[in-house]
């Protein structure tokens, strides 16, 4: 019996893996492909995962299956591949080109890291080594294989897989993969992280297709579970943007914006030219000042295939974002600079999206001081980031290692997430067209996965459970 195992992403957000097998639990080992390779982040207790061994070693592992190109789901390929996996890493096409710059800047990180532990003498590892390094993040690119969404792609005389559209970032898919044993074939669904409803006012500034693929049929789905127990405001944010900045604007202060480089950078930037051309804000100048963002916007041009419609025609009206007249793009740490020379008021979007690092830094250093200015939220601040001490109305925050005062107003918009709420994903749900035998949640934190179980089994009767680390499955 073919049996599925949980090696991450089960009772915490990161680190997704899910190993299929098509042998059986005792040992006896069968065609073996992982479902994504994400990296463990946040929590030490996680982190160290990040250094042990698979349960199943790596060279035994046949193939991959990516997702999409967020870390914690592709940000283990290059340890993976340094453990010696050899098989093929299947993933679209804007997926691989995402990950073309996320690994070999994910190593870049690792090899600082260990850079500063020898430094420091913190780590209790000596020499403390990089998890992997640009130069193997850079060589693991060799072994992606551009698939389309909707092409059957055969692994075994067993095991074949195809891409539906999961609507949560550019590139990314949920994986059907259809395993046939004995003359029986069995429909498994991994959902990946699973976007926003199609309503543009609740979730505004979709740059991809917005709403995952409907109709599906599934035997066992393998479903993530981030927005478990929140939903997300339910009312259009624009209204309430367009007066915070038009009123920092009036008082002659900036806008700084924290943000992901991917996906979240690209998405407000839109909504800013939005906004601009509508007359909503005045027209402020817009620094964008992230050389990962550049790239990604570079990469979100060349995939006019994942277009929303809005994007399609803010594009054909409008051209590319990079050559929009107010908008700069800084991609030297010269230029980055020369922004804190700029004349106010502005607006300046740069990472990272949660301040714990990166050139939002400097940005924060010179602005939280004047009470004219306004740092704008619009994404998750994890508990112990900088992000969340400025947001939790603190006095002071320590950047440089100095204190500096929060004078800044502090707002934050919540409606910005690329992850499906409860009532989005039931309203998915509804659109399959059977029931699945077994349904089994992940990528979420213990009260998260198991409020969304309960609200599953309650409106959809459907058999749930919530997944634990290290568990083996037997399919249905
Ligand atoms: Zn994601």
């Amino acid at each position: 019996m073919a049996y599925i195992q949980f090696l991450g992403a089960a009772g915490t957000v990161t680190g997704s893996k899910h190993l299929i097998n098509t042998g059986d639990p005792s040992g006896k080992s069968g065609f073996q492909v992982l479902i994504d390779c994400g990296l463990f982040q946040g929590p030490k207790e996680w982190r160290e995962r990040n250094w042990r061994d698979t349960p199943v070693p790596a060279k035994e592992i046949d193939a991959v299956i990516l997702t999409h190109a967020h870390l914690d789901h592709c940000g283990w390929i290059p340890r993976l591949v340094k453990e010696g996996f050899r098989g093929p890493i299947y993933a679209t096409s804007p997926t691989i080109d995402l990950c073309g710059i996320v690994l070999p800047d994910s190593g870049h990180l690792q090899e600082e890291d260990a850079r500063f532990y020898n430094k420091t003498k913190k780590s209790k590892h000596d020499p403390a080594l990089p998890l992997y390094t640009f130069e193997e993040a850079q060589n693991c690119l060799q072994s992606f294989k551009p698939v389309q969404v909707g092409e059957t792609v055969t692994l075994s005389p067993e095991i074949s897989f195809r891409f539906a559209r999961a609507a949560h970032i550019l590139g990314s898919c949920m994986a059907e993969v259809t395993l046939t044993q004995n003359g029986r074939s069995r429909r498994l669904l991994f959902t990946g992280d699973i976007g926003r409803v199609r309503d543009h006012k609740v979730a505004p500034g979709k740059v991809v297709h917005s709403g995952p693929a409907e109709g599906e049929i599934a035997d066992l789905v393998v479903m993530e579970s981030t927005y478990g127990n929140r939903a997300h405001p339910k009312e259009d944010p624009l209204p309430e943007l367009a007066e915070l900045i038009s009123d920092i604007a009036k008082r002659g202060g900036s806008v700084l914006v924290p943000a992901f480089a991917i996906e979240r950078t690209q998405k407000f930037v839109f909504i800013l030219k939005h906004l601009i051309e509508s007359g909503q804000i005045p027209r402020l100048p817009v620094f964008c000042d992230s050389p990962m963002a550049i790239k990604a916007v570079e990469i979100f041009l060349q995939h006019d295939e994942e277009y929303s419609e809005e994007t399609r025609d803010m594009i054909r009206k409008y051209g590319s974002p990079l050559k929009w007249p107010g908008f700069t793009f800084a991609s030297t740490p010269e230029e980055s600079k020369q922004i804190n020379a700029a004349m106010m008021p502005s607006v300046i979007i740069s990472s990272s999206g949660m301040a714990t690092g990166g050139r939002i830094l400097h940005h924060l250093a010179q602005r939280l001081p004047d009470p004219r200015n306004l740092v704008l939220f619009i994404g998750f601040q994890a508990p112990g980031t900088r992000g969340f001490t400025i947001k939790s109305n603190s006095d002071v925050v320590k950047i440089y290692g100095d204190y500096v005062p929060i004078r800044a107003k502090v707002a934050a918009l919540e409606q910005f997430s690329d992850h499906a709420d409860p009532p989005e994903l039931l309203q998915w749900l509804h659109t399959f067209r059977n029931q699945p035998a077994a349904t089994y949640l992940v990528h979420g934190e213990p009260n998260a996965s198991a409020l969304l179980r309960d609200t599953m089994k309650k409106e959809l009767g459907w058999n749930v459970q919530v997944a634990q680390y290290l568990e083996k499955v037997e399919l249905p």
